[in-house]
């Protein structure tokens, strides 16, 4: 087994199934006890980043809220800019905003207006994966600034739900898959 594959081992063995929350049928991956030991902490920075290196990206974007938590350390170690794409109504200054359909009812998101640049290299960050919906959301507002989308990394794909899909212009990588 490669040294990656050992820390991708480890990481899923650390992800916390919570069944019934936030409501019955919903398997919650909770994420808390990686954050919480900083060898799995920085290995799911490592696998995030892995093939970039400093000056391939302008900023690392991430999704509100556990998203934040990936794509700043992320940003750090790629000495990049860090951007948050963030539920409606949480950001201060002038955005746009994208809306995408739930089960019941929809969703937006939102991104302040110069965020990032004509032409920016950007790699999304979420901590998971499940339809696609928040992260093709913000895939629309990263391409109506001009954006160039270098990735979009995950630490967790609920591959059973094909988001990836939603997700066809641009390179999608997941350290782990349920
Ligand atoms: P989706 O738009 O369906 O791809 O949902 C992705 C967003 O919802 C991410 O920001 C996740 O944090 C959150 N999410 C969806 N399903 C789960 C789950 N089973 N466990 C933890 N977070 C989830």
């Amino acid at each position: 087994m490669s040294s990656h594959d050992a820390l991708r081992n480890d990481i899923k063995n650390a992800i916390r199934n919570v069944p019934d929350f936030p409501k019955p049928g919903i398997q919650f991956k909770d994420i808390t006890p990686v954050l919480a030991d900083p060898r799995l902490f920085a290995g799911c920075i490592d696998l995030l980043i892995d093939g970039l290196k400093p000056g391939d990206v302008d900023f690392v974007v991430g999704i509100d809220a556990r998203g934040f938590i990936f794509a700043a350390a992320a940003a750090l170690k790629l000495k990049a800019g860090f951007v948050p794409v963030r539920k409606k109504g949480k950001l201060p200054y002038q955005t746009h905003e994208e809306s995408y359909d739930l089960e019941y009812g929809s969703n937006t998101v939102a991104i302040h207006v110069d965020a990032v640049h004509q032409d920016s290299k950007v790699l999304l960050v979420d901590d998971l994966l499940a339809t696609g919906g928040t992260a093709a959301a913000a895939v629309q507002l990263l391409r109506r600034l001009g954006a160039k989308i270098v990735g979009v990394s995950f630490v967790i794909e609920l591959a059973f739900l094909n988001g990836r899909a939603k997700l066809p212009d641009a390179p999608v990588h997941a350290l782990i898959d349920y």
